[in-house]
């Protein structure tokens, strides 16, 4: 799936055009936000049945972006069919196409993948070949923003993992940017890791770009002597980075990690830029509204309980105010850098798993995996960790180095007894293990952090 030359110069001319926005003014940022987003609004409104009905009483003219009602995966799917713009895009059809991964383009016009996340539901996502263009256009970007660290684009020596499902996001942005202009080693989350470390010592990556949880696995083995290589840039996606790993990742190749952070829902949304204050989210790409439990904005430098996001470049399948279950801390304010779009300053975790519990009365009681991941978060030197609910009780898989894992053990323990205790939830047993490195999503490559044995 080459992209053709035409397909090109396409992106070029975007580039430009996401140039010149990131030398807005914050109220020229707003303004020009609110333009696209009443621009999306009106189209979704009249060439899609189902915003059609739920904006019913909406004026594109003349509204506010906290009036509209939220949606989530469930809706989004639910409704599929009436809620795309393009009415020959049917959700029955796009499953049958997913499910012999590797073909073309879906009717010679549209990117199709799908997204699972670690909730287990999966959700489809579409966009056509111009929305596709600003999704490249945006991976272009971060090449350019991490250029004051000393690489040349054109030439320089690019490992990356991506996801080895065809109908993967970063498997398809991977495949475009193979145009031959940069030197590239493609590797396979889930490939075998001796045969990753041998490739990576043999390619000498200038950039390294990888899973969180990947990078910091290559940052041991760098630390340990048995890969040798001396990346100048290190950027991690697509799961939660910790405290620890980022130290890992440091002291095994002297450089701050960058870190993307985006989603199948609004692929490009964001990068941190060379001062490293934070993520910016590239507002003019999409909107992140940080809130609580009741949808409500959060005032900047709290955690949310979720974020509400809005793709502003994808008119095929409108996705406004869709609720995600991030949490994320945000500032405004300048960066030195002169870029004005807001910035994410921790990312907390991702898409809550909920777990059923029964107090010492019998009710029933949910704790979430984000209740569990502040107990995490507060024991330094984690690097990685899975947790598996089942009927024996709460089993903690954990990677940390070895001098720090008794105090981890007993922190923990104490930790997780104090919290049920706190909740009358009686525990059969916590158990806490330390393992050399945690076990994949067989389909996504991708950490499996929570999961519930229980089969409830
Ligand atoms: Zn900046």
């Amino acid at each position: 799936m080459r992209m053709a030359v035409d397909g090109f110069l396409g992106i070029l001319a975007y580039g430009r055009e996401l140039r010149k926005n990131e030398r807005l003014t914050r109220s020229g940022v707003e303004a020009m936000q609110r333009g696209k987003l009443s621009a999306l609004v009106r189209y979704a409104k009249s060439h899609s049945e189902f915003y059609g009905k739920l904006y019913r009483d909406v004026d594109p003219g003349n509204f506010r972006l906290a009036d509209l009602p939220v949606i989530d995966k469930d809706v989004l799917m639910e409704h599929f069919d009436t809620l795309v713009t393009d009415k020959s895009l049917k959700r029955k059809d796009l499953e049958s196409f997913l499910a012999h991964p590797g073909r073309p383009l879906y009717g010679n016009r549209y990117y199709v993948m799908s997204s699972g996340g670690s909730s287990g539901k999966t959700g489809i996502f579409v966009y056509d070949r111009k929305e596709w263009r600003t999704v490249i256009a945006g991976t272009y970007r971060w090449t350019r923003m991490i250029r004051g660290s000393g690489i040349k684009v054109p030439r320089t020596r690019v490992a990356s993992v991506t996801s080895p499902k065809p109908e993967h996001p970063s498997h398809l942005i991977g495949k475009c940017l193979d145009i031959g202009v940069t030197n590239k080693l493609n590797l396979y989350a889930g490939d075998d890791c001796e045969s990753m470390i041998y490739r990576l010592n043999a390619f000498q990556p200038e950039v390294l770009i990888g899973y969180s949880s990947m990078v910091d696995y290559w940052a041991s083995a760098q630390i340990g002597g048995r890969l040798r290589i001396r990346p100048r840039v290190v950027a991690t996606n697509s799961e939660l980075r910790t405290p620890a790993m980022e130290a890992n990742i440091e002291t095994a190749w002297g450089v701050k990690p960058f870190c993307q952070y985006s989603m199948t829902e609004l692929l490009s949304l964001s990068s941190d830029c060379a001062e490293r204050r934070g993520i910016h989210v590239f507002e003019d790409l999409g909107i992140v509204e940080a809130v609580d439990g009741e949808n409500r904005p959060v005032p900047d430098g709290t955690k949310s309980s979720r974020i509400l996001v809005t793709n502003l470049y994808n008119f095929t399948q409108p996705i406004i105010r869709y609720r995600i279950d991030d949490m994320l801390t945000m500032e405004g304010g300048n960066c030195p850098c002169g870029m004005e779009f807001r910035r994410i300053t921790a990312i907390h975790g991702r898409e809550a798993v909920r777990f059923r519990f029964r107090d010492r009365k019998g009710r029933e009681t949910v704790v979430t995996s984000l209740d569990l991941l502040m107990l995490l978060e507060s024991e330094p030197g984690i690097r990685e960790y899975q947790v598996l609910v089942d009927g024996g009780g709460i089993h903690l898989a954990i990677v940390a180095d070895g001098q720090a894992q008794e105090g981890i053990r007993t922190g923990l323990t104490r930790a997780f007894t104090a919290h049920f205790d706190g909740l009358d939830i009686p525990v059969a047993e916590i158990s806490v293990s330390f393992v050399d490195r945690i076990e994949r999503n067989p389909k996504s490559g991708k950490r499996m952090p929570f999961i519930d044995g229980t089969g409830s």
